[in-house]
C-alpha cells in the first residue's frame, strides 16, 4: 500500500527539446521510513526501563542506607551513566521527531521573544562555565521576535551554546549574538577555543559525528547536537553556518528568514 515516488528532473536539449529523467524512488523512502519507525520505537521503549533504573539508583542512597557507603562510588557512576544514556535517549527521540517531519511533532508555533530566550539560555550556560572561569557575552543588536517552536529552538541554541562552554579551555571567552541582516535574524555564538580543521566541518551536522581527540572523547556529549541544530533550523526555514578556524575559536550561526 506504498504509494509510488517518483523524482523527475526535466532539462533542457538541443534547442526545442527537453530530456525527462525519472527515477523511481519509491523503496528508497520505504526503507527511510522504516529506518525512522526503527529509532523512534527503539527509543521510546528504552525511556521506560531507563527512568526506573535511575529511580531506583536514586533511592540508593548512602546517608539513608550506610551499608552502601562501600559502593557509594560505583553507585555515582551508574547514576551519572543512566543520566548520560537519558540525555542520548532524549536527543534520539527528538531527532526522530524532527526526521519525521510530523507536523504533530512539528511544535506549538507562536511568537518567541529571542533576547529572553539567549539571556536565560545564558544564565544556565554560566553556572557550567564559571567552573571554568570562561566568560560569557550576550550581545543584542535586534528586539525582533521570531515565530516558530520555542522548545526546539531552546532546544538548538542551547546546543550551540553548551558546546562552546565544553569544548573551549578555561579562561576563554563566548560570546553570543542576536542580530539582523537585510533577509535573515541570525543568531551566532563565537567561541575562542580550540577551532575545528576544515576537514572535519561538513560533516559535523551527521549523526554521531565527533572529532575524534581524546580531549573531546571526555567531554561526554551525545554526539547528536549539531544533527539536532541543523533538523530545528531547517524546520524553521533556516541554516546552520559554520566558521572556524584551528587555534582561534569557531562561530556557529543560526540564520532565520525574517517573516
Ligand atoms: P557532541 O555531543 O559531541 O558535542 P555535537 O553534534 O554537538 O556533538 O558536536 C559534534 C562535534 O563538533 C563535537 O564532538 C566536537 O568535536 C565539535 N564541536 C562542536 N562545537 C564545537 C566548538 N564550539 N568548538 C570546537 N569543536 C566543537
Amino acid at each position: 500500500d506504498e504509494k509510488l515516488m517518483l523524482n523527475i528532473h526535466i532539462t533542457p536539449y538541443n534547442n526545442d527539446q527537453r530530456l525527462v529523467m525519472i527515477r523511481d524512488v519509491t523503496e528508497k523512502h520505504h526503507l527511510e521510513r522504516v529506518r525512522q519507525d526503527f529509532v523512534a520505537n527503539v527509543s521510546h521503549e528504552l525511556r521506560t526501563p531507563l527512568t526506573v533504573i535511575h529511580g531506583y539508583l536514586e533511592m540508593l542512597d548512602p546517608e539513608v542506607y550506610p551499608e552502601l557507603s562501600k559502593v557509594e562510588k560505583p553507585l555515582q557512576m551508574m547514576r551519572q551513566q543512566a543520566l548520560n544514556m537519558g540525555h542520548l535517549v532524549d536527543d534520539l527521540l527528538l531527532l526522530s521527531r524532527l526526521d519525521a517531519k510530523d507536523p504533530a511533532h512539528n511544535g506549538n508555533k507562536k511568537d518567541i521573544d529571542i533576547n529572553i530566550m539567549l539571556d536565560s539560555i545564558c544564565a544556565e550556560a554560566r553556572v557550567l562555565s564559571g567552573e571554568k572561569n570562561q566568560t560569557i557575552l550576550f550581545h543584542s543588536y535586534s528586539n525582533k521576535t521570531f515565530c516558530g517552536s520555542e522548545k526546539q529552538l531552546r532546544s538548538a541554541f542551547s546546543n550551540l551554546v553548551f558546546n562552546a562552554v565544553r569544548y573551549t579551555q578555561k579562561g576563554g571567552k563566548i560570546d553570543i549574538y542576536w542580530k539582523e541582516t537585510d533577509e535573515n535574524l541570525v543568531m551566532s555564538v563565537c567561541d575562542n577555543g580550540p577551532g575545528i580543521e576544515e576537514e572535519h566541518i561538513p560533516r559535523l551536522t551527521e549523526r554521531f559525528y565527533r572529532v575524534d581527540t581524546g580531549r573531546n572523547r571526555s567531554q561526554g556529549g551525545t554526539g547528536l547536537g549539531l544533527a539536532i541544530v541543523k533538523h530545528v533550523l531547517e524546520m524553521h526555514g533556516g541554516y546552520l553556518n559554520i566558521q572556524s578556524t584551528v587555534g582561534k575559536g569557531s562561530e556557529f550561526s543560526c540564520y532565520l528568514p525574517k517573516s
